[in-house]
């Protein structure tokens, strides 16, 4: 799977894989559903019958590499590690979600629980296009598993939420030299707004703020009557992210005469580590104790689908797929010896919880 690379932005590229893992799950018996996508790649929905709400797994498809990356990353094992772009996140995941299941029926222990695996090709970006089909499909089940690289060997139980919010600070041209009081500048707006910005932060409540791209002016010679700033936003509780949200669209301009216009919101809620995450983690932390794994857990800053479907209630784990390092660097990489011990416990889930 490595060797075709699927950048979110490449739909050719990730319908191709989508159809590769389509073939998989029907040859272990699934009915696959395809949900188009214009933009993006298509999602994929595979079901098995059985009891009960079903045990829900989450993979996505798509890398953050661009096509081309294999010549200077190639895929190549060494040492007992697999590098490769998109190797860790999360194509190994996948490949993990498949073995366990072959292991269920060649070992005649398929989960009598009903099963749903969903693949969606946008998370990198963000699950735009996915959000719906996560959220409806987490709705209906009864826990899920989310398939991202582990923290190291720990799970991840806890993931901060994540916003992504544009300021527009518009203010008046004029020559910089021979009109300087008929300008007004969006860049000195835009100065004070982003200090102000910043201090939004909470590092004690693990808030926090990153005005990461700016831009404005069209010449060192005139008063800019245009700014930009592209803001991150990250925090650990809903409170946190509705006292930031709130913030944000209620700035006010410190120069009455600029406008600002404020867009964005948290797209991936706070996965917090409370009763069903905690529970379900406790549960999967027997069974792997069972298989001789001492698995612990751990938070990240980063964003996934499990926040999605945490947020609504539904017990997740997240994590559950391969150990390695780097993932969305240079070096990105799996250890190999793992692999089989996460299928396997993975396995083991599907079969017991
Ligand atoms: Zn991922």
């Amino acid at each position: 799977m490595t060797l075709i690379e699927s950048p979110t932005s490449d739909k050719a590229a990730n319908d191709h894989l989508i159809e590769i893992v389509r073939d998989r799950f029907e040859t272990l018996g699934a009915t696959v559903e395809i949900d188009t996508q214009s933009e993006f790649g298509d999602h994929l929905v595979a079901r098995w019958p059985g009891e009960g709400k079903p045990g829900l797994v989450i993979g996505h498809i798509d890398t953050v590499w661009p096509i081309g990356t294999l010549v200077d990353m190639p895929y190549r094992e060494e040492n007992g590690n697999i590098y490769g772009p998109g190797v860790l996140d999360m194509k190994a995941g996948i490949s993990a979600t498949i073995t366990a299941l072959d292991m269920l029926r060649d070992t005649c222990n398929w989960p009598e629980r009903a099963l749903t695996v969903l693949i969606n090709s946008d998370e990198e970006v963000g699950s735009p296009s996915s959000r719906s089909l996560v959220e409806t499909e987490a709705g209906k089940s009864a826990y899920t598993i989310v398939m991202e690289p582990g923290m190291g060997i720990a799970l991840k139980t806890a993931r901060k939420g994540l916003g992504e919010f544009r300021l527009r600070i518009e203010g008046r041209a004029s020559h910089a030299g021979a009109f300087p009081e008929d300008g007004i500048s969006a860049i000195e707006e835009m100065a004070h707004q982003i200090l102000h910005i910043q201090a939004l932060k909470d590092w004690d409540l693990g808030t926090t703020i990153n005005v990461g791209l700016i831009d404005g002016g069209s010449a060192r010679n005139t008063i800019p009557a245009e700014a930009n700033a592209v803001i991150d936003v990250r925090v650990t509780s809903a409170d946190e992210g509705h006292r930031v949200t709130n913030a944000l669209h209620n700035i006010n301009p410190i120069n009455p005469e600029t406008s600002l216009e404020m867009t964005g919101a948290l797209h991936r809620p706070p996965m917090e580590r409370e009763g069903p995450v905690a529970e379900l983690f406790s549960r999967v932390q027997s069974i792997g104790a069972e298989l001789g794994l001492e698995l612990s857990e751990s938070s990240t800053g980063g964003g996934s689908d499990a926040n999605l479907t945490a947020a609504l209630g539904i017990p997740t784990v997240d994590g559950m797929g391969a150990v390695g390092e780097h993932p969305h660097a240079d070096g990105e990489y799996l250890v190999v010896s793992e692999l089989p011990k996460r299928a396997e416990l993975l396995a083991h889930c599907l079969r017991n919880l």
